[in-house]
């Protein structure tokens, strides 16, 4: 489950300095229309056009989860992706929508695969989830949460696993992330978290395999 504690607090020091930056670039440069209209995105601040209800991962459904519990962002060009973050719930999917909802909660993923392996994304991967408790790790990480109960091996079905995995090949592709434990990792594994998720009944050998195989037929 993503971690309670906030990480909300607004990163004003990089953030200042990448746009102070970049307006000195622009004033000094005068880049010409063109060249800036091929630019623009690439310059801090600005962000990617959005489509609302869009998904990063075909076949999701688009719930929107709180603004309270993500930070908007324009990842990977301010923050780069290099890590997945497996979760386990610790209860049912419907309420896990809820909480990733409520804008007290203070947490949420971006994705939550339902133990019939429905994936439901509520958070784009251009934007830093409050998932880990751990400011670093939610900026360069993508969280996918899993119905279930870390104490309960029955939690994890194959088609939950089937669906997750291939969700996770996907976010690997797309951000050149290297399928292994070190880039795909469990909650527990955030330094300073004091969550257990996905706990001993997650089977990592086949999750890792099936993502591998997920990749493969993919590209
Ligand atoms: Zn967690």
């Amino acid at each position: 489950m993503g971690a309670r504690r906030s990480d909300s607090d607004r990163r004003i020091g990089r953030r200042a300095l990448l746009v102070g930056g970049a307006a000195a670039a622009v004033g000094t440069a005068v880049l010409a229309r063109d060249e800036l209209s091929h630019l623009w995105w690439r310059l801090p601040g600005v962000e990617k056009p959005r489509t609302p209800g869009a998904v990063d991962f075909r076949g999701a459904q688009w719930v929107a989860a709180s603004s309270a519990n993500y930070r908007r962002a324009d990842r990977p060009d301010d923050y780069a992706i290099d890590r997945v973050i497996i979760h386990v719930t610790q209860g049912g999917f419907a309420s896990a929508v809820k909480a990733f909802q409520d804008p007290d909660h203070q947490a949420a993923a971006h994705y939550i695969v339902r133990r019939d392996g429905h994936v439901t994304q509520m958070i784009r991967e251009l934007d830093v989830a409050f998932q880990a408790g751990n400011r670093e790790y939610n900026e360069r990480g993508v969280g996918i949460e899993h119905e279930g109960f870390v104490e309960r091996r029955s939690s994890f079905t194959d088609a939950m696993y089937a669906s997750s995995a291939r969700l996770t090949a996907g976010i690997c592709g797309r951000y050149g992330i290297p399928v292994d434990r070190e880039h795909v990792i469990g909650h527990v594994e955030v330094p300073g978290t004091d969550h257990t998720d996905p706990g001993p009944y997650w089977d990592w050998d086949r999750y890792m395999g099936l993502v591998r195989s997920a990749k493969t037929t993919k590209s």
